[in-house]
């Protein structure tokens, strides 16, 4: 069975809620949107205090070619533009919209029925995606109309759709796939037309057996469309790991792009997001989130409004248990510690995991013994060890020729290191000001 051919590491998978159908959340009292989640320039308000709005309604317009707009998730009446905390730690612009019933736009249509046909041109769907507001909802967030209009000279031979969820304790995209898979083909062979290629690979980690078999069964009736069951290996839903494990291509350092080697990836989510959008008219206003954690009462697979308070997540899924430590947006591996549980649910917003005491407790630090663990996980064949301490120490000429932007912080590093050293913690660092360099850099030019 395949799998991709450098690092990687097996934590525990902790699939608690895998065996939890999706629910509806309800609506919350009021939903906050920020106006960056998504890569790229932030939305700018369409709406000002006061204003009344439906589910469906534009709120924000994309701020850039590399954007997305942000339409509302609930009905009701605009009640501030203002600034709030999202899942980054940092301050950022943000709509507050006070809800009042749930009426939606008319032309969205709420009906079940699977409309397989899609006689739009490739242009015409991915404008439709691009006004839809759909990002990349693995978690990544980059708009995917930008994915679907390829640099001159780059033309994609197949897609990849990512259903390896390989993070752990994560199961929205498990759930999705099994819940539905006949939307999920349907949204592929749109994004194949859109994408100008006859081939896409679903690529399912092994762990989901039952997955594996539903799409392998019912993609036999979609031409062009193959089920690739992959080993269980952590971070293979990275982008570049994906493409080496599903059809062995090398995507060389940034600025290289996975349509560099003919390949375009898109996460399950997002693939189903296209399906809504181009067929029933649905912007991008909410999604599967799992709630999960070892202490937590009811693990659980929500259909949560975007804007909703994580809070009210977790009340849903029985409360905040008593002996949390941390409360994580995402999975344990790539996710960020969050500052509080008012944090609203944004479009990548895959997970909330409450980590008890005992597993939040990091242990000391120990001096490095030059092991070279880190080294051997590495999915993107880096020195950790170099990068961590080169970044402590501030040496950015040194990190950025170790090519530390390569990292995709799969965290790998520091879950393999004896010594406990906050590796990733500092690569973070180091990234963010060569990054900061790089662009300054490119701004002179
Ligand atoms: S976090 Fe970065 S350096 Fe560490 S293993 Fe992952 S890619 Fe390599
Ligand atoms: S795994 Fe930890 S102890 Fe081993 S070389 Fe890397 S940083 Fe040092």
């Amino acid at each position: 069975m395949k799998t991709f051919r450098i690092g990687g590491v097996h934590p525990a998978a902790n699939k608690l809620s895998a065996g939890k159908a999706i629910e509806p959340l309800a609506l919350p009292r009021q939903a906050v949107f920020p106006l960056s989640q998504h890569i790229g320039a932030p939305a700018t308000p369409l709406v000002k205090k006061g204003d009344t709005v439906k589910v469906g309604t534009r709120i924000a317009e994309a701020g850039g070619f590399v954007s997305a707009p942000i339409f509302s998730s609930v009905s009701g009446k605009v009640n501030k533009i203002d600034s709030v905390i999202d899942a980054s730690g940092y301050r950022k612009p943000a709509i507050y919209i006070d809800v009042e019933g749930d009426e939606w736009e008319p032309d969205i249509d709420r009906s079940t029925t699977l409309l397989k046909t899609c006689d739009l041109s490739p242009e015409e769907i991915v404008s439709r995606i691009k006004e839809a507001g759909i990002v990349g909802m693995g978690g990544a967030c980059f708009p995917t109309h930008v994915k679907l209009s390829p640099p001159a000279g780059c033309k994609a031979t197949c897609v990849i759709i990512n259903g390896v969820e390989c993070e752990p304790y994560l199961t929205a995209d498990h759930r999705l796939m099994l819940e539905k898979p006949d939307e999920i083909l349907v949204g592929i062979c749109i994004l194949m037309k859109a994408a100008k290629v006859n081939r896409a690979y679903i690529a399912i980690e092994n762990n989901k057996p039952d997955a594996i078999r539903l799409l392998s069964e019912k993609a036999k009736a979609y031409a062009g469309i193959e089920v690739v069951p992959l080993q269980v290996k952590y971070p293979q839903g990275g982008e570049k790991q994906l493409i080496d494990a599903v059809i062995r291509r090398q995507v060389p350092a940034p600025p290289a792009l996975p349509i560099h080697v003919g390949a375009i990836v898109q996460n399950v989510g997002t693939v189903f997001a296209i399906y809504e959008a181009v067929q029933k008219h649905k912007p991008l206003f909410e999604r599967i989130v799992t709630v999960t954690g070892k202490s937590l009462k009811t693990p659980s697979n929500f259909l949560t409004r975007l804007g909703t308070p994580m809070s009210q997540l977790i009340e849903a899924a029985g409360g905040m248990p008593e002996d949390t430590g941390k409360v994580i947006g995402g999975g344990p591996m790539m996710g960020k510690a969050l500052m509080s549980t008012d944090i609203p649910i944004c479009k990548g917003s895959s997970g909330v995991l409450l980590m008890n005491e005992h597993e939040a407790r990091r242990a000391t630090p120990q001096p490095c013994i030059r092991c070279a663990k880190c080294v051997s996980v590495c999915p993107m064949g880096l020195e950790p060890y170099l990068l961590a301490t080169c970044s402590a120490h501030g040496d950015w000429d040194r990190v950025e020729h170790e090519q530390i932007m390569s990292c995709i912080e799969c965290g790998s590093c520091q879950f393999t290191c004896p010594s406990h050293r906050p590796i990733l913690d500092n690569i973070r660092l180091g990234k963010g000001k060569v990054g900061a360099i790089i662009r300054a850099r490119n701004t002179k030019k």
